[in-house]
């Protein structure tokens, strides 16, 4: 053949000489009444193959598929164009069986070292049917019609029709006006808010390229960024993106709004034609922008593709400080095994998981095991394409923290964002100094119980739908601010109350049936810990809840508290315990309902001045823990005796005896011993319970004391009296603040039967000296009777000795008075005597 028409490479004829064949071949076929196609054919990956196993083996591969060309169609009915495109020509008639047989063939065309490698061809098609064209025009529908196909990895074919044209037409004019659509501000950001799920506040914001065109009008992304990616233009919308979304925050910030994390998207080409990471560091730097401000999106179709490099990429994101999220998750197939594989900031569920909800329960169980899983890998969440409230409950209840969609915003211009503040409709931003608190919160999964369970031992974690909500708690208001559904039904069904994510004012809550729950939470709140309650229903019966406190807010204070619904009790069996414990002591303040066969308790606590017990606590070993207890929580000197006598043993033998068992002792709070009182029956019922109530009596036991001490002390005193004849009165002073008794011996003082106190015996004896002392001694007695003369004495002579005449009933009464200082229980005491004489 002349080298002129054929290809040095492969033999085939070459393009121009193609042409001719072609011709004579389509009017051949015309005269047999049959049909003429083009087909285009492209070795999809040759690049690749050349890289990998050398141009050698490129040429060996480029001769077979000639080979095979030839064996389909015949050496004058096909071509090589150019590179690894070639064309050939044939009837209509079978072709869809010639192009299967010739793929299939494909699957063998190269070995290389022995193994078979497959190879990827794509072809288009053009049937002249269509319209009577040239060969030329028929080659180039041809090659179009591949395009569709042009970025699979499997082989297939593609047959040309008019918006396949279309399409090019489309495509040409993105490409040649790309520049200007930059420089004229054709191209411009939408922003679409991205909603944290707890606060309903707009905590990031995704930045989403439009082109406004002045002569095709609104084009939406999928109407041009295909198109970019393919011809790797779309660097330059995208670094401008980044412009524009830096321009913006700045303008925001001068406006005083939070400065809220945008996002952007980034294409596959964007890593190929430029050092993307490097170029978008340098255009937020100079920016002044914080690099943690911008999160970078990028779809898991890009990873597919030289994988090790992208991972290298990200992870340079991720060293300089980005954020880096994974658009699109769910879409394509690799996903769990990139997770893996990169510790991606975020996770943003696919739209399809939206669309897919509504058709059926798998939907669900498959986002909410993700979102599990998400949560288990420490990467916060988002889902896209929330459209309706259903579907936003349903990504709250599951622990989705984010939420992007319609339902919230569609996507809009920066002015757009500013009049809807301005007219006062548009979602608020989030304070990022509380973005960490809502992350943790809107992280856990209602779904699953393993949260308020961790670390905490023998707590089955299987339940899967217990009632689950968390509250937000500040000083005066409490907000349902997560739930699931089961709370949601608990809720309606006790309280008769539809819940809604709206704080109340805890004023409302304290005057209706949820005061006591609202205690307990605020204790919760408080200490931090993890508490088992009961909280009474309206109906009577009994939810039994867990609580933990989870988190707090730094900038509002507020605490988040975590609960669950554990079982719920009837009212009968709670009329039990409350009569029961009402009958016990009015006063009590812990109450413990003691199963004798298995020793487990339940320990009820009443809150502050409630007539109610709302506290639980559930163990076991009831005796043995309360002897424990006691070793922590008793006042040390009555350790031993509770010791000994708290044994079920000795508590049942009292109760046989007596019908109760009681026992005094003291508990020490804040290190003040105080006195209580521990009663305890069996039940009439059921002998199988015991009731235990105790109750404060500190301030009865020590009225008691004091009255006991008080006639010890008369006893002593009386005796003195009586065993030394004429006392007629004798006074116990205490030197330290001279407060002092007064007992009296003689009926002449009229006794006042125990005792007479005073605040200040040497002032109370100065001014009765006034009246009682009789006139001519009465100077003499207020000189010698102050406290400096008396001690002085004391200290002398060892005893203070005075005689004088009173006046006692109108009548002079000669008396002698001794004083001493005696030692009374470890403390001085002046003992002061006087005797007629
Ligand atoms: P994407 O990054 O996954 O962006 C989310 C897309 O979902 C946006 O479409 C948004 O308008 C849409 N969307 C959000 N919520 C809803 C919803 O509730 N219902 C429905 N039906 N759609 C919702 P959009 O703006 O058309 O963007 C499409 C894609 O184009 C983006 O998907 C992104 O991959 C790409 N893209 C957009 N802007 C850029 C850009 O500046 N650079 C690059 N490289 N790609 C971009
Ligand atoms: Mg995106
Ligand atoms: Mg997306």
């Amino acid at each position: 053949m002349d080298v002129t028409l054929v290809d040095y490479l492969t033999g085939l004829p070459n393009m121009n000489y193609f042409m001719g064949l072609a011709s004579e071949k389509k009017d051949k076929l015309a005269k047999q009444q049959e049909n003429a196609a083009i087909l285009f054919f492209d070795l999809y990956g040759m690049r690749k193959f050349n890289n990998e196993y050398g141009f050698e083996q490129g040429n060996v591969l480029l001769k077979s598929f000639a080979g095979l060309l030839i064996n389909f169609f015949g050496n004058t009915n096909c071509c090589r164009i150019g590179g690894d495109d070639f064309a050939a020509i044939t009837e209509e008639d079978g072709i869809e069986n010639k192009i299967q047989n010739l793929l299939e063939n494909c699957k063998a065309l190269v070995k290389v070292e022995g193994q078979i490698v497959e190879v990827t061809v794509h072809i288009g098609v053009y049937l002249f049917k269509t319209e009577d064209v040239g060969i030329n025009l028929a080659c180039d529908r041809a090659k179009l019609a591949c395009a569709p196909i042009r970025q699979s990895n499997e082989s297939g074919h593609n047959y040309y029709d008019i918006t396949i044209s279309q399409a090019n037409e489309k495509r040409q004019y993105i490409i040649d006006n790309l520049d200007k659509a930059l420089e004229e501000h054709w191209i411009t950001v939408y922003y679409q808010p991205i909603v944290r799920a707890v606060s309903r506040r707009v905590c990031d914001e995704e930045a989403l390229a439009r082109w406004i065109d002045p002569v095709k009008g609104f084009l939406s992304p999928a109407d041009f960024i295909p198109i970019l990616e393919e011809a790797k233009l779309i660097y330059k919308v995208d670094l401008y993106i980044l412009e524009q979304v830096l321009e913006k925050m700045k303008f925001m910030a001068s406006k005083g709004f939070y400065m809220i994390s945008q996002s952007i998207n980034l294409s596959r080409s964007d890593f190929e034609v430029c050092d993307i990471v490097e170029e978008i560091c340098k255009r937020i730097d100079s920016s002044g922008v914080p690099r943690n401000k911008i999160n970078i999106e990028i779809t898991e179709s890009i990873l597919g593709q030289d994988f090790e490099f992208m991972k290298l990429q990200i992870d340079r994101f991720k060293k300089l400080g980005f954020s880096v999220w994974m658009d699109d998750f769910g879409s394509g197939y690799s996903s769990l095994d990139v997770l893996h594989q990169i510790q991606f900031d975020l996770i943003k569920f696919d739209m399809s998981f939206m669309r897919q909800l509504d058709k059926g329960k798998n939907a669900k169980i498959i986002l909410a095991e993700l979102m599990r899983m998400a949560s288990a890998l420490g990467v916060d969440t988002v889902c896209e394409g929330a459209e309706t409230e259903e579907q936003v409950q349903f990504l709250m209840e599951i622990g989705c923290s984010k939420i992007q969609g319609y339902y919230f915003q569609k996507p809009i211009p920066v002015e757009q964002i500013l009049e809807k503040y301005e007219k006062g409709n548009q979602i608020g931003f989030e304070n990022p100094d509380e973005a960490h608190y809502c992350e943790t919160i809107g992280r856990i999964n209602l779904h699953d119980l393993s949260v308020i369970s961790q670390n905490e031992d023998g707590f089955n974690s299987f339940f899967s739908t217990l009632p689950m909500v968390i509250f937000e708690t500040s000083e005066d208001s409490v907000k349902f601010t997560r739930y699931n559904q089961s709370y949601h039904e608990f809720f309606e069904r006790y309280y008769g109350i539809s819940l809604q994510n709206e704080a109340v004012p805890i004023q409302t809550i304290m005057q209706g049936p949820g005061a006591s729950f609202i205690l307990v939470l605020r204790q919760a709140t408080k200490e931090g810990k993890r508490l088992f309650i009961d909280v009474n229903l309206p109906d009577g019966s009994v939810a039994h809840y867990f609580i933990r406190k989870m988190e707090e807010n730094p900038v509002t204070k507020t605490s988040a508290v975590v609960a669950a619904v554990l079982s719920i009790k009837d009212a009968e069996q709670r009329e039990i315990y409350a009569n029961l414990a009402r009958a016990l002591a009015s006063d009590y303040f812990s109450l413990y309902y003691v199963n004798l066969e298995t020793d487990e308790f339940i320990e009820y606590k009443s809150i502050a001045s409630k007539e109610e017990l709302s506290t639980e606590r559930h163990g076991d070993e009831f005796f043995r823990r309360a002897r424990l207890d006691a070793l922590t929580h008793l006042y040390e000197e009555d350790v031993d005796a509770f010791i000994k006598v708290f044994t079920k043993e000795n508590i049942l033998k009292q109760i046989e005896e007596t019908g109760t068992f009681v026992h005094v002792y003291r508990l020490v709070k804040f290190g003040i011993p105080y006195y209580v009182n521990m009663k305890a029956v069996q039940m009439t019922t059921n002998k199988k319970y015991l009731i235990i109530g105790v109750s404060n009596v500190d301030a009865q036991v020590k009225e008691q004391k004091l009255l006991a001490q008080v006639r010890q002390n008369q006893l002593v005193y009386s005796r003195l009296m009586a065993l030394s004849g004429d006392y007629l009165c004798i006074y116990v002073i205490n030197p330290e603040d001279n407060s002092y008794i007064e007992f009296q011996g003689s009926t002449n003082f009229d006794s006042l039967g125990i005792s007479k106190n005073g605040k200040d015996f040497f002032e109370d004896t100065q001014k009765n000296a006034e009246h009682a002392v009789a006139e001519e001694d009465r100077e003499e007695f207020k000189r010698r009777h102050t406290k400096e003369c008396i001690m002085k004495d004391i200290e002398k002579d060892g005893v203070f000795i005075s005689s004088h005449h009173l006046l006692i009933n109108n009548e002079r009464v000669k008396i002698s008075l001794r004083c001493v200082l005696a030692q009374e229980n470890g403390e001085n005491r002046l003992i002061m005597g006087m005797r007629k004489v």
